[in-house]
């Protein structure tokens, strides 16, 4: 109706109606991204039959360059996550990003999960004491708030609380806020995950609450922001859907299968304070959609992509004309003023992670696979790893200890010959610690058939352990089931009430993958102890362990 009306009013008094359309001033982009972990140099994207540079936040500058360049007003977000993933990131704990948006000019960013994976200053230690509090360098948060310190924009969560209702109080930290360009006035309101709890290590974020009124808090923030002015009104959201994700705005939304998922059930308590555009993150994956009408966009990970969203002044409304997803290809090196200051900037970190990268761990006889298709050896050294440290868990004597690793902690495999660091940090990514907790037979039977439970395990065997061998039955349509399972040393199988130790990653600890749901698992241990430097001195010592022609503690068999 609003396009007719000026055709009309055009057709009337042409010559006017054109300067009206001009007077209205350029156009806003909104950029966005989500989940860039710390990427900085492009990743190799598998495209069609080889693969291409892309991504990274060099990669990511140019296309912002090329935002900037069609004269829209340009402001740009970021759905969380910033931080883990590469080394030169990690290493630094995220410094080298800031350094990267102050140059890009990023106006603000939502706080992911992963924001709390580093604690105190400083990438010894990993969470701070028990007593640390919140507050310096060694409190639960040291090394974000050192990170807020530094950035020249802000970090927004409504649903950051503590848990007594009190806001965190971080350095430009809130819940909401404006950016003001141009004569436009972008309200942008923060949103981090319920998961977060549960998707970073615990002890840096057990004194926060992230669900009790997490959709009143947004729609709070939403109200005030309209109350003062903003529009458009964005959702910068390190959140997302479950199941199959819509790919276009106009895809109908099929009656049969709903959206569902965190985003949905948020946006369905908004009530009537809604945003005018969400920004996803968390999943990792491409999305563009509406969620009750809500336009919503995301752009898989490490700045594989960017979103342009881009509102028009029509008269006194603001229209929002397209949402466009823009692949970012890495040119090398970077092909603008922008991506080669990010160059610039972000090369000194590359440069000083040089020598850590580059030291060698061990020197491997041959391929150490860690995907479970083809034999665990790689899985099952590192859980051999973990038992044989299980002595940091202080279990108690004479008790049986059995380690067991997700089969997702395990990213790549590791090639013969020389075995730097770098390949160790890519084989295992995540910042995870050495955990215990005090068991029976019969939990540990349950934990396994919680694991096979998950349709993943149809594909992939979704552990490694030491300490115990069992057999895996697939039946003739591919789901597995466990048939076996005896502990070392064990002479007969007991009545189940025996003790068991069990040593795994504090993520199975705090729910992770559901290994321990209905599992009375007591006198939990965590021990901050990353189990990526465990098994770095053991792979270290003994090469040779990663041998997939050894006999493995899990067989897997055909059921007859
Ligand atoms: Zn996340």
């Amino acid at each position: 109706m609003r396009v007719k009306a000026l055709l009309l009013l055009a057709t009337a008094c042409g010559a006017s109606a054109h300067t009206q359309s001009e007077s209205d001033g350029p156009c806003l982009s909104i950029g966005a991204w989500n989940d860039l972990h710390g990427q900085i140099q492009p990743v190799e994207l598998w495209v069609d039959t080889g693969t291409v540079p892309a991504g990274g936040v060099i990669a990511l500058a140019d296309s912002i360059a090329d935002l900037r360049a069609t004269k829209d007003i340009v402001v740009l977000l970021d759905a969380g996550d910033l931080f883990t993933g590469s080394l030169e990131s990690t290493l630094a704990e995220g410094a080298p990003i800031i350094e990267a948006y102050r140059a890009i000019g990023v106006d603000a960013v939502a706080v992911g999960n992963h924001e709390f994976d580093f604690g105190p200053v400083g990438y010894t230690v990993l969470t701070a004491a028990p007593d640390a509090g919140d507050s310096g360098p060694l409190g639960k948060r040291g090394a974000l708030r050192a990170r807020m310190t530094s950035a020249s924009f802000p970090f927004l969560s409504a649903n950051i609380h503590l848990r007594n209702g009190a806001s965190p109080g971080w350095p430009d930290f809130g819940p909401s806020t404006h950016v003001r360009r141009a004569g436009f006035d972008v309200g942008v309101v923060g949103y981090t995950t319920t998961e977060t709890a549960v998707t970073t290590s615990r002890a840096n974020v057990d004194d926060l609450d992230f669900i009790s009124h997490a959709a009143a808090s947004v729609a709070a923030e939403i109200r005030t922001l309209r109350a003062t002015g903003a529009s458009p009104v964005i959702l910068l959201a390190h959140a997302s859907l479950d199941g199959v994700l819509p790919q276009s705005l106009d895809q109908a939304a099929s009656s049969d299968e709903p959206l569902h998922g965190e985003l949905a059930s948020l946006v369905a308590a908004l009530g009537k304070d809604r945003p005018d555009v969400i920004i996803a993150g968390h999943r990792h994956a491409w999305m563009l959609g509406r969620i009750d009408g809500i336009p919503v966009v995301s752009s898989d990970r490490q700045g594989l992509g960017l979103a342009r969203i881009r509102f028009c002044r029509n008269n006194h409304a603001l229209d929002l004309l397209s949402i466009e997803r823009i692949a970012v290809l890495a040119a090398l090196p970077p092909r603008t003023e922008l991506g080669r200051s990010v160059a610039a900037r972000t090369a000194p970190w590359l440069a000083a992670v040089k020598a850590s990268g580059d030291a060698s761990v061990t020197t491997l006889p041959r391929e150490c696979p860690m995907q479970a298709v083809d034999g665990t050896a790689g899985a099952e050294q590192v859980a051999a790893a973990m038992a044989a440290n299980a002595k940091v868990t202080s279990p108690p004597p004479e008790v049986p200890v059995v380690a067991l690793i997700n089969a997702g902690a395990l990213r790549a495999p590791l090639h013969k010959g020389e075995v730097r660091f770098e390949d160790l940090f890519r084989t295992f990514p995540f910042e995870i610690t050495l955990g215990a907790c005090a068991t029976t037979r019969d939990g540990l039977l349950r934990i396994m058939h919680n694991a096979l439970a998950n349709p993943s395990a149809w594909k992939h065997l979704p552990f490694a352990l030491a300490g115990a061998q069992i057999t895996i039955a697939h039946a003739d349509n591919g789901s597995p089931s466990l048939v076996r399972m005896e502990l070392a040393g064990e002479i007969q199988p007991g009545s189940g009430i025996e003790p068991v130790w069990l040593v795994v990653p504090d993520f199975v600890l705090d729910g992770g993958d559901g290994f321990l749901e209905g599992v009375e698992c007591t006198r939990t241990v965590r021990t901050g102890t990353r189990i990526r430097d465990v098994w770095r001195e053991v792979l270290g010592n003994h090469p040779d362990e990663c041998d997939s022609r050894r006999p493995h503690n899990i067989t897997v068999r055909l059921r007859n």
